[in-house]
């Protein structure tokens, strides 16, 4: 009855293809051929046929990850159960286990897009942590101290959770907070502190320090896995209200608020790299008329069209944004400004040479763009300031043309 419960509620609130097997017999026959089409096993520690924990073996010899749920439980069962490759247990001894293992295997199918990033400078506990971690379906990175694990989050850029001890070989925990937040600002990556010490203030300063959960040395796996699980879940929600928060509605390209964001912080990152960048802000000509003429739903779609194409044309490297109206920026990542004018010569070209397709009407769109290169550290407004000066420029000179520093050059020169 239990199996058949759990088999009906995986299908169906889970969407999960799930094959039962009753006897160490079935399970042998199930996995006879490609055991790799399962993604995980829950199973419990006892079968009619294989009292001792034999399926349990057979499945991890296979590499996949058990998740075991079991009638009988005690400390013995649970050091030996955990001392196996085993990511959790459910003991069934009331009547809401059945669901804490649904929500057991949703949270393990569902982590393994999460990055950990695992800071210690001790190489045993460092293993420890990293283990458990990866046996949760972790993505997860190793850094043996606090310079190498800023190196990381700083090069990755997609590291989600870091969790670190606070005694580390080269700095404490609190530093490396700091200097994390400083980097990477509150949002982007919570921060799990570890130590082993005895000082109990240390827990409350980090804590204080924005540190989002700390654990003790030595503590359970089970304990340890529950506060990273939560911290997890916590990160993937803000997330996705980040990416909300972060869109354009018209377009979906990034809005304003998120290029001043992200932009200002992929500028200190290139500064510091010693790596070039520019920032160009990019307006449609005329489209006041364009609206006048062919009515604001035709208007809408043209900057919807416009969108699309710019995307397609940049890819992932460099930051896109609609600033507002009929005005977007681009932040040129590693570009110097004969490779970002390049770019945005190529641009404006392509919108120039072929006419857009705005529900069914083809409508030939120019632009104009202003582009400044970024030589020193200043604040993102200026930045954008100087490249609004060049787009004004460009406006003055005749529109459909790209105006930078370059072109001033050359015009003093002509
Ligand atoms: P210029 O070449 O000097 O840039 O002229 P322009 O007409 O493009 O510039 P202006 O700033 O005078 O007008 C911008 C127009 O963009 C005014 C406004 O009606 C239109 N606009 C702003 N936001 C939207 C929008 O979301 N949808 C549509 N359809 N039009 C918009
Ligand atoms: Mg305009
Ligand atoms: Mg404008």
């Amino acid at each position: 009855m239990f199996s058949t419960a759990i088999k009906f509620r995986l299908k169906n609130e889970l969407g999960i293809d799930v094959t039962h097997c009753s006897s160490m017999i079935a399970l042998k026959k199930a996995l006879r051929q490609d055991p790799g089409r399962f993604a995980l096993a829950v199973l419990d520690l006892n079968l009619p046929d294989a009292p001792n924990c034999e399926a349990l073996d057979h499945v991890i010899s296979l590499g996949i990850a058990p998740l075991v749920f079991t009638g009988s439980f005690n400390e013995g069962t649970r050091d030996a159960v955990m001392a196996k490759q085993v990511i959790d247990y459910v003991v069934k001894d009331n009547p809401s286990s059945i669901q804490q293992l649904i929500v057991a295997v949703d949270r393990i199918l569902t982590i393994g897009i999460t990055n950990v990033l695992v800071v210690d400078s001790d190489p045993d506990s460092l293993a420890l942590e990293a283990g458990l971690m990866m046996r949760q379906n972790f993505r997860v990175t190793c850094a043996g101290d606090g310079a190498s694990a800023l190196d990381i989050l700083d090069r990755a850029g997609d590291v989600d959770i870091v969790v670190t001890d606070l005694d580390l070989s080269d700095m404490d925990g609190l530093r490396l907070l700091g200097e994390i937040r400083k980097l990477h600002g509150d949002e982007s990556v919570r921060v799990i502190g570890l130590s082993s010490g005895a000082d109990r203030m240390l827990a409350a300063r980090f804590l204080r320090a924005g540190g989002d959960d700390y654990l003790q040395k030595p503590f359970l796996a089970e304990e340890f896995n529950s506060r990273v699980f939560q911290v997890a879940a916590i990160q993937k929600r803000v997330q996705a209200l980040q990416r909300i928060a972060a869109r354009d509605y018209l377009t979906d390209l990034y809005n304003r608020r998120f290029f001043f964001e992200a932009g200002s912080r992929l500028v200190d990152q290139a500064i510091r790299r010693g790596e070039p960048s520019c920032i160009a802000i990019l307006d449609i000509d005329h489209f006041k008329r364009l609206n006048d003429t062919y009515g604001h739903e035709v208007g809408d779609a043209v900057l919807k069209a416009i969108s699309t194409r710019l995307r397609t044309r940049l890819g992932a490297r460099h930051l896109l944004a609609r600033l507002g109206g009929e005005e977007f920026a681009i932040l040129f990542y590693g570009l110097d400004l004969d490779a970002a004018l390049d770019h945005c010569e190529g641009l404006r070209a392509d919108l120039a040479g072929e006419p857009i397709d705005a529900d069914g009407e083809p409508v030939t769109v120019t632009v104009s763009i202003g582009l400044a290169s970024i030589a020193s550290r200043e604040s993102f407004d200026n930045y954008l300031n100087a490249a609004d000066q060049f787009l004004y420029m460009a406006k003055h000179a005749g529109r459909n043309r790209v105006f930078s520093e370059l072109s001033l050059m050359n015009a003093l020169a002509g």
